[in-house]
């Protein structure tokens, strides 16, 4: 029980020290239990997006599933309002079979902690299912290959915000020879879906030291509070 305590508290302190960081300690605030989900899609969305997963886990259709520990179709609620959306696995995401969950993934959960939300009430994703050898970029025919599971994932849950995580899931909704500076921090409308792009969690990790790119992390995660009304 002690043990359980001490744990929460070094969680807590972790938290208000990354909002301090970040400039966002204002926001931590006790939570208020769940939120009503405004937006009920069916027993079949639902049906249907585990139904994918399932194709997903199993599926050939390009050299990535050749490298694979796991497939990873990606978690959280299948009636997001907000998805995040990353470049493709990585090592632990791989074993695991769970999207962000390795050293960006922890940033990730920090920055939707951030945000007043849990992993749960998002849906987090990425444009390739399986992890590229090396974590290098996917190639376009992978993109090609794979992306009809995340465009139907997007079908079925029909989210209001998608955030996308670094250039290769940026590219994916808003083609451009721009990169993530001029880009990031403004929406684009894709399909009637509001996209912020932003910068990468790794790249926040590779560049450690600079609060400036984590300041434009959180602006732009700003915006997404306001559109969705949580600020
Ligand atoms: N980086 C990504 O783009 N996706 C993950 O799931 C993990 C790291
Ligand atoms: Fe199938 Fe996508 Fe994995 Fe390629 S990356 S094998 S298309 S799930």
């Amino acid at each position: 029980m002690a043990k359980k305590a001490d744990h929460l508290f070094g969680d807590l302190e972790e938290q208000l020290r990354f909002l301090k960081e970040i400039g966002a300690d204002f926001v931590f605030r006790p939570k208020t239990g769940p939120k009503p989900s405004s937006r009920p899609s069916g027993p079949s969305a639902r049906e249907e997006i585990m139904a994918l997963h399932e194709k997903i886990l199993r599926c050939k259709k390009c050299l990535l599933a050749l490298g694979r520990t796991h497939a990873v179709p990606g978690e959280g609620n299948f009636e997001a309002e907000l998805m995040f959306i990353g470049e493709g696995p990585g090592h632990d995401e791989d074993v695991q079979g769970r999207p962000f969950v390795g050293r960006a993934g922890q940033l990730l959960t920090k920055i939707i902690q951030a945000m007043k939300l849990e992993r749960t009430d998002v849906f987090i994703a990425n444009v390739v299912k399986c992890r590229p050898p090396e974590n290098r970029t996917p190639h376009r025919d992978e993109v090609a290959r794979c992306s009809p599971y995340l465009l139907d994932q997007i079908r079925l849950i029909q989210p209001r915000v998608i955030v996308t995580l670094g250039k290769v899931a940026t590219d994916f909704f808003v083609p451009s020879a721009s990169g993530m500076t001029s880009l990031r921090g403004q929406f684009y409308v894709w399909n009637g879906i509001q996209v912020m792009p932003t910068f990468h969690p790794s790249y926040l990790i590779r560049n450690e030291g600079n609060r400036g790119i984590r300041k434009m992390v959180w602006e732009d995660m700003q915006k997404v509070m306001a559109l969705l009304g949580k600020k």
